[in-house]
């Protein structure tokens, strides 16, 4: 059976508290061999590298704080602390540690700590490219200024990285693309009413894209409304390998094939 990558989830969280070996041994049995677990806050990095150190030949995980984590009041002193703790947590961990975030804009849950979001987003693609790790982006209700970001960050630090879980406009896929960014597909494609997200997947090159169930959020359908996990991800293959008119199997190749080029710095 050809190996699928889930490029987003989050293994540490208390949903799968119970349970997380179940959730993995199924995920293995359903093809879905790699699992990138997603930090969202410092704090509990220790948690998220634990995973991938119990499971070293599935599970990597990545260090970083999503933007609803960042505190909003942050002092320059803090800032240079993040990012001290962002490049030991890669330094010490390079088996585990594969990338930095999630980081990125999110105004939709959180808005009063809009500048420190900006502020830890920049310093997370600094960290990416001095490291030569990818960074994972979060963008909600942020689309400019994630745009001017992209625009004007990725190249100036020489960050390479992903759009997780998209769900923006066609004006910010191309700005990723524009910037050798990759764009993952998480399971919203799969609801009825996706049709703006199905021509965003038609717009995607084939060897930009990437996929990922964010479990233990957004199920894809039929599982709608239950929590996510690993391997229900192939039913969001399923349907992008409709939209583009390519074999499942194919499509598992191929998104495996390019995860496997964006993270060229995984340890053989
Ligand atoms: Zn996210
Ligand atoms: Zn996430």
């Amino acid at each position: 059976m050809n190996s699928i990558v889930d490029s987003h989830c989050h293994l540490d969280f208390k949903a799968f508290k119970d349970d997380l070996n179940e959730v993995i041994k199924r995920a293995m049995r359903n093809g879905v061999k790699y699992l990138l677990t997603i930090s969202i806050d410092l704090e509990k990095f220790n948690d998220v590298l634990k995973v991938a150190k119990d499971y070293p030949n599935n599970v990597w995980c990545t260090t970083g704080i999503h933007p609803n984590n960042v505190q909003k009041n942050l002092t320059e002193k803090d800032f240079e602390k993040i990012i001290s703790v962002l490049k030991k947590n890669i330094t010490h961990n390079k088996r585990e540690v594969i990338g930095i975030g999630e980081t990125g804009l999110d105004y939709f849950r959180t808005s009063e700590n809009k500048k420190n979001q900006q502020k830890s987003f920049d310093l997370h693609l600094q960290v990416s490219g001095t490291t030569n790790c990818p960074v994972i982006i979060h963008s909600r209700a942020a689309d400019q200024d994630t745009k001017l970001f992209l625009k004007n960050k990725v190249k100036l630090y020489n960050t390479k990285g992903l759009m997780h879980c998209f769900s923006s406009s066609k004006e910010l896929a191309k700005t990723a693309l524009d910037n050798d960014f990759f764009i993952s597909i998480a399971g919203m494609v799969t609801f009825k009413n996706s049709h703006d997200l199905k021509k965003i997947v038609q717009y995607i090159p084939n060897d930009k894209i990437l996929v990922e169930t964010d479990s233990p959020y957004l199920s894809p359908e039929p599982q709608r409304g239950k929590r996510n996990e690993p391997a229900y991800i192939i039913n969001t293959i399923k349907v992008i390998s409709k939209i583009k008119k390519i074999p499942e199997e194919e499509m598992i190749d191929l998104t495996t094939k390019n995860f496997f080029n964006l993270f060229s710095n995984i340890p053989k």
